[in-house]
């Protein structure tokens, strides 16, 4: 894996907090923000059909309208923090090793790729990484309020008892950052609070581990913005039901890129040509940003594959504005 520094990732947080404008989400419906900037259609327009545009009863959307700027980070005092929360209560990813000990920051091994892939991009873009498979350090609300962002990496079924669910809710409600990652989707797969977190959309299943070509949707955003417009890469192309719904769509794959095609043999026909792998909303107080992507170690390691170092700035892009560093969700 390649790091690539990104001198436009150092923004002003003051300019993106005084933008913000506090309203209730009582007034502020999901309806009303459903047709702003670049959002998600219900239904793509070949391919699967028809998957659902749920309501979850909250404010989301790409309008910052539907941020809590409720002081509950001061990142001019305490620095940037994220903790990266990788238990797995079913099938478990090789890039997350083996299964770690109960507390905070437990020791890791070379295996535990995507862990230490983080730690690096942390250590090299200035923000502190913490990591823990111990759902009891989610427990609790304060806790979380001490992260900028928390990334649920490739977390599986479910990872989250009821205070740690409570708490991620109260975390999001007061304005925290969430970042899903892979198998992020899949997870809490019952929760439709965290569907609607991860964009209205989950996971369904995937075709084979194949490269393909991923297009960028919106290169105004962060996470993007550095990009080529198409760069190969290698993944499983999640298939989504819900489709995601009133969320900015960062990036897709192009399915005719895809040499085994995108049907994973679970009966779904892949999304035909609007398969998105990447987006970002506001989402009940909080900011979540999301990829599918990830699957493979080689995409989390020095070992070589096509198109990582775009992957990995597209991560350290969604890291950067859902902690608010950088403007989010662009
Ligand atoms: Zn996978």
């Amino acid at each position: 894996m390649a790091f690539r520094r990104s001198t436009i990732l150092i923004a002003a947080t003051a300019a993106l907090t005084a933008s913000v404008i506090v309203v209730s989400t009582a007034v502020v419906s999901t309806a009303i923000l459903g047709s702003a900037g670049t959002v998600a259609p219900a239904s793509s327009d070949s391919g699967a059909e028809n998957l659902g545009d749920p309501d979850y009863g909250v404010c989301r959307g790409p309008d910052p309208r539907c941020y809590h700027d409720w002081g509950n980070f001061d990142p001019a005092t305490d620095g940037y923090r994220v903790l990266v929360y990788s238990r797995t209560a079913g099938p478990r990813h090789a890039h997350l090793g083996p299964a770690l000990p109960a507390g905070l920051n437990p020791p890791l091994t070379p295996a535990h790729a995507a862990q230490n892939a983080l730690i690096r991009l942390g250590a090299e873009h200035n923000f502190a990484v913490d990591w823990t498979e111990d759902v009891t350090q989610l427990s609790t609300p304060s806790r979380l309020f001490r992260y900028n962002a928390v990334i649920f990496m490739s977390t599986t079924r479910d990872t989250l008892d009821d205070p740690a669910q409570t708490s991620l809710r109260q975390y999001i409600r007061g304005g925290g950052g969430f970042v899903g990652i892979h198998n992020a989707f899949g997870t809490e797969y019952n929760w439709e609070w965290y569907e609607g977190l991860l964009g209205g959309a989950n996971y369904y299943d995937h075709g084979r581990n194949q490269p393909g070509t991923v297009v960028v949707d919106s290169r105004r955003d962060v996470s993007t913005a550095d990009l080529p417009q198409r760069w190969d890469f290698t993944d499983e192309w999640y298939n989504l039901v819900p489709f995601p719904s009133d969320v900015r769509i960062l990036a897709s794959v192009d399915e005719s890129t895809l040499p085994s095609g995108p049907t994973g043999g679970s009966g779904h026909p892949g999304h035909g040509r609007n398969h998105p792998v990447s987006w970002c909303q506001y989402y009940d107080g909080g900011r979540s940003w999301v990829t599918t992507l990830g699957h493979a170690v080689e995409a989390w390691t020095d070992a070589p594959l096509t198109g990582d170092e775009y992957f990995v700035a597209h991560v350290l892009g969604g890291v950067e504005s859902a902690m608010g560093r950088s403007q989010f969700c662009q």
